[in-house]
């Protein structure tokens, strides 16, 4: 099982002419509602790769509560781990997307941050990011017998302290530039990025992923590292490119794949993500990722 902590947010998108400027008032051409929050976008990507996903969060009272539980269970996603907290708003993130695709976005964070109590897990994979409180997932992350990963998405300051109690940490290089302090040793190219990521290993066993984008991945570990370059394609939309990597990399690690076999296959479903459009709705199958990777 891959058991998921983490946020779970409504997605309301329009889509703009051009963004509004302060006090100004726009029409959109369209609005949707779409399942969103890392949470629940990671959830889906285990999900579809195969993995028996379960989500542990929190949403609130009312409709939007009810519908992003539905969506999650709709996956296959065992749901129950779902707090319904009592007079508290269901987690929302307003996105406004212009023409030329430049977006506006506003996220009330809602119940997702009064997450606690979260019971540590026993078995399979533990998989986390930094949208519910540090404070909520020191425990569960210190006493869980699990694989623990975790994907520090936003960027978080007071989360160093969880990363002695990560087996796995994956980040961006944005993410990796701000817990490292900025350029540090070894400059901006993929030496300086090699000798960041090693800086942040705590223990030997220990394993950083860092994601490039269009460079694909690298995997760094005290004595060895593995680059992994990005499959080519012409993204549509990059959105939940990272979470789909995340909650691919959980699945096969919970399937018993290591992380060197695991790393082309959630770097393949990542690329594959960026084919459509939102971040949930273009996660793809397992059959996809491995048709791609035998074609
Ligand atoms: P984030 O979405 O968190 O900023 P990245 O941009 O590093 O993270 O993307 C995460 C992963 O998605 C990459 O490691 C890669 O596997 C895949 N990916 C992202 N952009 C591209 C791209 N342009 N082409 C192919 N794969 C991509």
């Amino acid at each position: 099982t891959v058991h998921i902590v983490g946020s779970i947010n409504l997605d309301i998108i329009t889509s703009l002419e051009r963004l509004p400027l302060p006090g100004e008032t726009v029409l959109a051409r369209a609005a949707a509602r779409l399942p969103g929050g890392k949470g629940a976008n990671q959830a889906v990507a285990a999900a579809r790769m195969g993995a028996q996903a379960r989500m542990i969060g929190a949403v609130g009272e009312g409709d939007a509560g009810r519908w992003m539980r539905d969506r999650l269970a709709a996956e296959g996603i065992d749901v129950s781990g779902i707090a319904v907290l009592e007079g508290r708003e269901t987690g929302t993130a307003y996105i406004a997307v212009d023409a030329r695709g430049e977006n506006q976005i506003i996220v009330v964070s809602g119940a997702n941050v009064l997450l606690s109590g979260v019971a540590p897990v026993s078995d399979g994979v533990l998989l986390s990011q930094l949208e519910v409180p540090v404070p909520a997932l020191l425990p569960v992350f210190a006493q869980s017998k699990a694989v623990r990963i975790l994907n520090t998405a936003p960027a978080v300051a007071g989360a160093r302290c969880l990363f002695d109690h990560v087996d796995i940490l994956v980040l961006n290089q944005p993410e990796l530039a701000l817990y490292t302090g900025g350029a540090g040793e070894g400059g901006a190219g993929e030496n300086g990025t090699l000798e960041r990521a090693r800086s942040l290993l705590t223990r030997p066993e220990q394993a950083v992923v860092v994601t490039l984008g269009a460079e694909g991945a690298l995997a760094v570990q005290r004595d060895r590292h593995v680059h992994v370059p990005a499959v080519p394609v012409v993204p549509v939309d990059t959105v939940g490119a990272g979470d789909c990597f995340c909650g691919s990399l959980a699945a096969l690690l919970d399937e018993g794949y290591c992380l060197t076999e695991a790393l082309p296959k959630a770097n393949a479903a990542a690329a594959l993500s960026t084919l459509g459009q939102g971040a949930a709705p273009s996660m793809p199958s397992r059959a996809a990722v491995e048709d791609l990777l035998s074609g």
